[in-house]
């Protein structure tokens, strides 16, 4: 899977990080629906999980719900998700995996010590649905 995100939409991940640390931010990757994900604008979530919000995230289904009403017949689709790791390489946990799915993107940014680092990209791969490292270009 190829991944593209404009500057400026890395930089928004990386504020909501910055923000939300040392808890995980998560948010919407929004933009034309193909196997390419040519990301078109970044939308924050609002991270629900209850417990252990320093190493998981999670997105109210209903907020999804709403988003894909709202993008309905605009062109535009849900691409993936891009979130936070604090103090953690940008590599998928077991409760990521345990709560993705395949075609979507999965961007993750490791922040250490409220300094943005790595950001990677991943996506569900093989019957399996094992994470294989995504291609992320930055234009
Ligand atoms: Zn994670």
């Amino acid at each position: 899977m190829r991944v593209v995100l404009t500057a400026d939409q890395v930089a928004a991940i990386r504020a909501h990080a910055q923000e939300t640390f040392p808890e995980e931010c998560c948010g919407f990757l929004l933009g034309p629906e193909a196997d390419d994900k040519l990301v078109g604008r970044v939308r924050r979530a609002a991270n629900v999980v209850a417990e252990n919000r320093e190493r998981r995230y999670v997105i109210d289904p209903r907020e999804i719900l709403s988003v894909e009403k709202e993008l309905r017949g605009s062109g535009e689709a849900i691409l993936g998700y891009y979130h936070s790791h604090p103090n953690h390489p940008a590599v998928p946990s077991e409760f990521d995996r345990d709560h993705a799915w395949p075609w979507y993107a999965y961007v993750i940014l490791s922040i250490m010590d409220h300094v943005p680092k790595d950001l990677r990209a991943w996506s569900l791969e093989g019957t399996d649905g094992t994470f294989e490292p995504a291609f992320l270009e930055i234009v």
